[in-house]
């Protein structure tokens, strides 16, 4: 961090910038120059609070140099974040994984059909939301801890990993519970006391990008998650407001290759709530597949005309299979490929949830 003195700056000011530099534990470095002193701060560890040389006389303007996020930077760790589900699933590494399923969970016929249907399709990761943060107070809120539990049956009975999303305390602790990737919405990603739960807890968390945040914060959210200790973070790229109408949100693809050159952790791009129209739904996941996500998450509904929730972007299971052939043709343009399919068939055995799982 440079802080630099206004010309007219007095000596005793640079002196009383050095003695706050080292007060606040950190090394302080005087760099005199032909028209104005900057003082450098040495030892920066993103516990700086700039705001306090800001606000000290004869400071022109305090530059940083370095990232504000640390664990979740390049220089902090330079291969890739690569996270393995149980069902072996990797997601940060050659491979492209699908994450696809319902906006919300409404009925076992429901969850249990579409995931057996998008897994012989290639897609090894079941999305479905149990609790879910909708615009409108009377709008479905989700099934609760039934659609975790519905959740758990499609697991049973076709093998794919569970990503489903938590709002508060509560939520979380049943999502670790029944699911394998926590996912943290784009209305959570700053919310602070979550990420700090999620941070401790052992699940791989799915951070999605806030509708109005800036890369940098983003990045930041996702340092809540590493600082508690988790490590085994997946960003989400899922579209920002903007100023065109036309469509829900603005996908922005650029954010895929600048995440991957500031951050070692893996980014998937969600281009249903990025664009929330069914027919815009696959040009974007082929685009974002192109721009090197490292997976994409598709909201698929075996009946959009009759989805409680977001039918109107979701596609229909044929859509998502001729998607899966065409992003399939992309990744190995890029020298990448699909997750594998699951091989064995579905086991369709439900018996194995235990009891106190059991839908009232
Ligand atoms: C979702 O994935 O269903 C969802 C609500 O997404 P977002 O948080 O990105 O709006
Ligand atoms: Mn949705």
């Amino acid at each position: 961090m440079l802080v630099v003195m206004r010309q007219e700056a007095s000596a005793d000011a640079i002196d009383r910038v050095v003695t706050t530099i080292e007060s606040m534990g950190y090394e302080a470095r005087p760099i005199p120059g032909k028209q104005r002193t900057a003082v450098g701060l040495i030892g920066n560890d993103g516990r700086v609070d700039s705001a306090r040389l800001e606000g000290l006389e004869g400071v022109l303007e305090v530059i940083a140099v370095s990232h504000p996020y640390k664990q979740v930077s390049r220089e902090w760790r330079s291969e890739d974040t690569v996270v393995t589900l149980p069902n072996g699933t990797r997601i940060g590494g050659r491979e492209i994984a699908v994450m696809a399923g319902p906006c919300a969970v409404e009925s076992e016929e429901q969850i249990v059909g579409i995931a057996r249907t998008l897994r012989a399709m290639g897609a090894t990761i079941l999305r479905g939301g149990a609790f879910k943060p909708r615009t409108s107070p009377y709008s479905f809120q989700g099934l609760g801890e039934e659609g975790l539990i519905l959740l758990a049956r499609a697991r049973e009975a076709t093998g794919m990993a569970i990503v489903t999303e938590a709002l508060d305390r509560e939520g979380l602790d049943l999502v670790v519970e029944y699911a394998d990737i926590i996912q943290i919405g784009a209305r959570n990603m700053q919310n602070y006391p979550l990420l700090r739960m999620a941070g401790q807890s052992e699940k791989p968390v799915l951070l999605k990008r806030g509708m109005s945040a800036t890369i940098k914060e983003l990045l930041l959210a996702a340092e809540y998650l590493l600082a508690e200790g988790n490590s085994q973070v997946i960003l989400c790229e899922r579209g920002v407001r903007s100023f065109d109408t036309h469509t829900r949100n603005l996908l922005d693809l650029t954010s895929i290759p600048v995440v991957q050159a500031l951050s070692h952790l893996p980014i998937i791009a969600d281009p249903s709530h990025g664009t929330g129209i069914r027919s815009k739904v696959t040009p974007m996941a082929r685009a974002a597949v192109a721009a090197g996500a490292d997976g994409l998450m598709v909201e698929v509904h075996p009946h959009p005309e009759m989805a409680l929730s977001d039918g109107a972007q979701s596609l229909f299971p044929e859509q998502f299979e001729e998607l899966m052939a065409q992003i399939r043709v992309i990744s190995q343009a890029l020298d990448r490929e699909l997750v594998a399919p699951l091989d064995a068939p579905g086991v369709d055995d439900t018996s194995a949830v235990p009891k106190s799982a059991e839908v009232a």
